[in-house]
């Protein structure tokens, strides 16, 4: 697979949302490229635990777009109680990903090459928090990390908390710096899942799309070379009605400052900060989502 391909910029780092109206069905896909490549870089993480952020990243970037106002933001959060993995976190804000994990590197190290979610994370638990910034609405489900990886976890949440029927498939390319996925869920009453009144069991209308849904292929949502819409067509061109709804250029930032590292410090006391910091007087503090590093020279918190 070493051909050189030009990738359409367009099939990378973007995610885009669509409607089956017929069928009472919307959906996204999301891909990331120069965005995940970016995030990875900032680590040094082993393969595994690349991989997993990796697709922690796309259910993100996947969420993240469904977020009604552009200023909210959508935290994913992975926690155990004495996982490889104690904490994985992923966030959106306004397009902007970013996102990062804390593991024991001696106890991955005696784990299989490609190690399943539990042994990952032993028994642990995944919370999606939805903030609205306009009205300051916080939203949150918690369901524990089960099943085969990540995407089914977060099928179980839209399943147990929400009770929209969803689908969702995450893939990651096998060079790991390139991941997409797709979320589906089948919404009759409109898009305000909470409010519903009773849930059908059996959807012949939403069956039919998650047939067609599984039939893509984990090559497909990590083809750099083929646009998401193509992807799309690909899949329901046989449908009465696929609508386009929006595409959202994906990008990777983060939101750590000087301003806000000094305000962490200022917490401690005097004699706490003089013990953090080294020789010269300055404490390094590293953002964990950038590894940008901060340097804060303690005695001019003082006083
Ligand atoms: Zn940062």
């Amino acid at each position: 697979m070493a051909s050189q391909t030009n990738p359409d910029p367009a099939a990378l780092d973007a995610a885009i949302g669509f409607a089956l109206p017929a069928r009472h069905a919307r959906g996204r896909f999301a891909r990331l490229g120069p965005v995940l490549d970016e995030i990875l870089s900032a680590h040094d993480y082993p393969a595994p635990v690349a991989r997993i952020l990796a697709e922690a990243l796309v259910l993100t970037a996947l969420l993240g777009a469904t977020l009604k106002d552009a200023g909210g933001q959508l935290t994913l959060q992975a926690q155990t109680e004495a996982g490889v993995i104690d904490l994985l976190v992923a966030d959106y804000r306004g397009g902007e990903l970013r996102g990062y994990v804390r593991f024991d590197a001696d106890r991955l190290a005696e784990q299989p090459s490609q190690p399943s979610l539990f042994s990952l994370f032993g028994k642990g638990y995944l919370a999606i928090t939805f903030d609205q910034a306009m009205s300051g609405e916080r939203y949150q489900g918690i369901v524990p990390l089960e099943g085969a990886g990540l995407a089914d976890a977060v099928e179980h949440f839209f399943a147990q908390s929400e009770q929209i029927p969803s689908l969702v498939r995450i893939a990651v390319g096998d060079s790991g710096r390139v991941a997409g996925g797709i979320l589906l869920q089948h919404l009759p009453e409109g898009e305000e899942g909470r409010e519903r009144l009773h849930t059908r069991l059996d959807h012949p209308e939403w069956d039919h799309v998650r047939i067609l849904a599984e039939t893509i292929r984990p090559e497909e949502l990590t083809d750099p070379t083929l646009p998401l819409e193509d992807l799309l067509w690909r899949l329901f061109h046989d449908e009465e009605e696929v609508r386009l709804l929006s595409a959202t250029p994906l990008a990777r930032g983060c939101r750590c400052s000087d301003e806000h590292v000094r305000g962490v410090i200022a917490r401690f006391a005097p004699e706490e900060r003089a013990e953090m910091a080294g020789e010269d007087g300055v404490i390094n503090v590293d953002c964990e989502f950038c590894s940008r590093v901060f340097p804060v020279r303690a005695s001019d918190l003082d006083g």
